[in-house]
């Protein structure tokens, strides 16, 4: 059961009706921004008890949830959710979104030739780690701070919006003021300090399933940023760990079809880190786009043997431009396009 509270009800009237609920033995977690606030009972609540709620002072409407999930369930809203970035493009609807760049931000230079390509060739989101959870302390790290200044730059000279990763509740500030769509990575998803940092920010975020978690675990990590009141939720099915060693994860494709029909969140999937093999980037992308995606997150770099992160899988220019012109032979196949091109950034910030 999720309650619906009036626009304009006061905090004592809050927490009245949170102990005339835990009176009647719910307990209901306070949910939402204001606009409107919720109150989302953990339990499955009888129909007269639902009645009895519905005329409660401050109350605007109860909503019946029957299954596990509450804010991301179809059951409390059935029509599909887009995600809107700050320069209109929308993910979820009609387009399909393509979300294409390097592994990790490594220079400026690296990242104003990726974007080019990956914008000649119909991306229209830009993307790159600053920030890199790497498996081994030895690793690449990320440029950290420096690597998100670079990503502001080029969003502003590019005119494409950015999505990147945050690992650390405390980057959250810098990283919104720096990018379009925050990132939480497969190994941060049940992070729940990340999860309602993000989702404090107010910004798109963009959560990968982990890849030990199942789909129920995966929607309720969402339901840690809904419960703030940031509805801007897209998923992204980034593979599962399976016993296989010939890829680096097991894409599970079934996931769409399944996370659709119980929710209507948006959902985009990663072939690069998925399969972790350029040859199986393209097959994958165009199962993302007739099994129902609504996009897809794209490793590119100009120079593959030479990146400091993920070269094994990123696609070159050319081959990311050959994936996109099969990518629009199977969307028409399938009656869908890319997203129409969007307004550049810096033409909205003129
Ligand atoms: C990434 O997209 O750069 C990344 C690290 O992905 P994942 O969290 O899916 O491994
Ligand atoms: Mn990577």
């Amino acid at each position: 059961m999720i309650v619906v509270l009036d626009r304009d009800i006061a905090r004592a009237d809050i927490d009245r009706l949170t102990e005339d609920l835990g009176a009647a033995g719910l307990s209901a977690k306070l949910s939402g921004n204001g606009d409107p606030w919720m109150l989302v009972a953990a339990e499955q609540v009888p129909g007269r008890v639902r009645q009895w709620v519905r005329e409660l002072p401050g109350v605007s409407r109860v909503v019946d949830v029957p299954g596990k999930f509450r804010l991301s369930s179809r059951d409390f809203q059935p029509e599909s959710s887009t995600v809107t970035l700050d320069n209109g493009l929308t993910i979820g609807g009609t387009g399909f979104v393509v979300a294409a760049g390097p592994c990790a931000v490594e220079s400026a230079e690296l990242l104003s030739a990726t974007a080019d390509s990956v914008r000649a060739a119909g991306a229209e989101v830009l993307r790159g780690g600053a920030y890199k959870p790497r498996t081994s302390p030895y690793s690449f790290q990320g440029l950290g701070p420096a690597g998100a200044d670079l990503l502001d730059q080029e969003r502003k000279r590019s005119g494409l919006p950015v999505v990147t990763e945050v690992v650390d509740p405390g980057d959250v500030e810098l990283l919104a003021d720096r990018a379009d769509m925050l990132q939480v990575g497969t190994r941060n998803m049940q992070n729940f300090a990340l999860l309602s940092e993000v989702g404090r920010s107010g910004k798109p975020v963009l959560l990968k399933r982990g890849f030990a978690a199942t789909i129920e675990e995966w929607l309720f990590a969402a339901e840690y940023v809904l419960s703030t009141g940031n509805t801007q939720v897209v998923l992204c099915e980034r593979g599962i760990r399976s016993y296989d060693p010939s890829t680096r994860f097991t894409l599970d494709v079934s996931a769409v079809p399944v996370v659709k029909a119980l929710s209507h969140l948006p959902v985009i999937i990663d072939p690069s880190h998925s399969s972790g093999r350029r040859d199986l980037v393209k097959p994958l992308a165009l199962a993302a786009a007739a099994v129902g995606a609504d996009g897809l997150l794209v490793d590119v770099h100009p120079e593959s043997a030479a990146a400091l992160c993920d070269g094994d899988q990123a696609l070159s220019p050319e081959e990311f431009t050959d994936l996109m012109a099969s990518l629009r032979r199977v969307l028409a196949a399938v009656d869908r396009t890319l997203a129409r091109p969007c307004e550049p950034l810096r033409a909205r910030e003129a």
